[in-house]
């Protein structure tokens, strides 16, 4: 068995408690239009290009897909991953996000890291969405409990429950994103609807599950009065969540999404002023914590 990731990060402090490595998995069944990590949404391997490297020499126009132009242009929907262009490319202005790791392979390149974690981190599955994967994030997981390392997913929640279930026994804490209150506008900004998304967070309350709510703030779409009491509103009926964390929109997402050859989100980041304002407008709202 294999997973396809695109990365894993050492020295982690935003994803869970601790130090933590976090496991990058490739493949979301979302799309959010401010989505700050787009190499992760499709499941299989894709080139990325650097344009500003590039040197225009023509190698990769032997893209057996038709992907790649003379002049190093990138036409990412005809990418097939096959890493042709990557291994041409005198410049390093070509790779491959995703690679194809088996549990065991993915663990020893972790295990390097776990004299960091000292207890209180570990590793954090994140992605992309863990859980389009549920093989592969189950037989990692038992693999780090095994080797006494703690393990956090970071969820977008739209997964059969029984995916989400069968991690359980081998997980402490879950990163539950919880993005838009109103179902419709779920569905225009991220492509789903939230009502599947909702039942699981109410059966993972249910189940005990620790469970830290995730609330992306993206300015223009969800800094609205009707999500921010519908987020607190969840937290008066999930009282034993253990906190809300804002996650203020960043701009960081644009840099990969030129590389993917997409256009750029058209987002902007708030002032650090704003971001406190939603912090304590949530915090006089909600029955827990509310940390930025
Ligand atoms: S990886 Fe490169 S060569 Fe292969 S299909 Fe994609 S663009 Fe073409
Ligand atoms: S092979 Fe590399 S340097 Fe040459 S055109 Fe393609 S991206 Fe540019
Ligand atoms: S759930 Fe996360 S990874 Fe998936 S599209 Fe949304 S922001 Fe991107």
């Amino acid at each position: 068995m294999r997973g396809v990731l695109t990365d894993i990060i050492p020295f982690s402090v935003n994803d869970g408690p601790g130090i933590r490595t976090s496991v990058f998995f490739k493949g979301c069944p979302l799309r959010c239009r401010w989505c700050h990590n787009p190499e992760t949404q499709s499941a299989g391997p894709q080139a990325m290009v650097l344009q500003s490297r590039c040197i225009h020499c023509g190698a990769c126009a032997a893209c057996p897909s038709g992907a790649r132009g003379k002049a190093g242009e990138y036409f990412a929907s005809r990418c097939t991953g096959c890493g042709l262009c990557a291994s041409l490319c005198p410049a390093e202005a070509c790779r491959i996000s995703g690679m194809a790791l088996t549990p065991e392979e993915t663990l020893a390149r972790i295990l390097p890291d776990k004299p960091f974690f000292r207890g209180r981190g570990g590793v954090t599955l994140t992605g992309g969405e863990p859980l389009l994967q549920p093989e592969f994030a189950r037989a990692l997981s038992s693999l780090l409990r095994q080797r006494g390392i703690g393990v956090v997913v970071e969820t977008c929640g739209f997964a059969p429950w029984e995916d989400l279930a069968a991690l359980l026994p081998y997980v402490s804490r879950f990163l539950f994103d919880w993005k838009l209150t109103d179902p419709e506008q779920h569905r225009f900004w991220t492509g789903a609807d939230n009502g599947l998304i909702r039942e699981n967070l109410k059966k993972l309350h249910e189940s005990g599950a620790d469970i830290v709510l995730r609330c992306p703030i993206i300015p223009g779409v969800n800094d609205t009065p009707a999500h921010f009491d519908g987020i607190a509103r969840l937290t008066k009926e999930l009282p034993r969540l253990i906190q809300v964390d804002i996650l203020p929109y960043h701009a960081l997402g644009n840099d990969k999404r030129a590389q993917l050859g997409l256009d750029a989100d058209g987002f902007r980041a708030p002032d650090e002023e704003t971001a406190r304002r939603w912090q304590n407008e949530l915090q006089e709202l909600c029955g827990v914590p509310v940390l930025l």
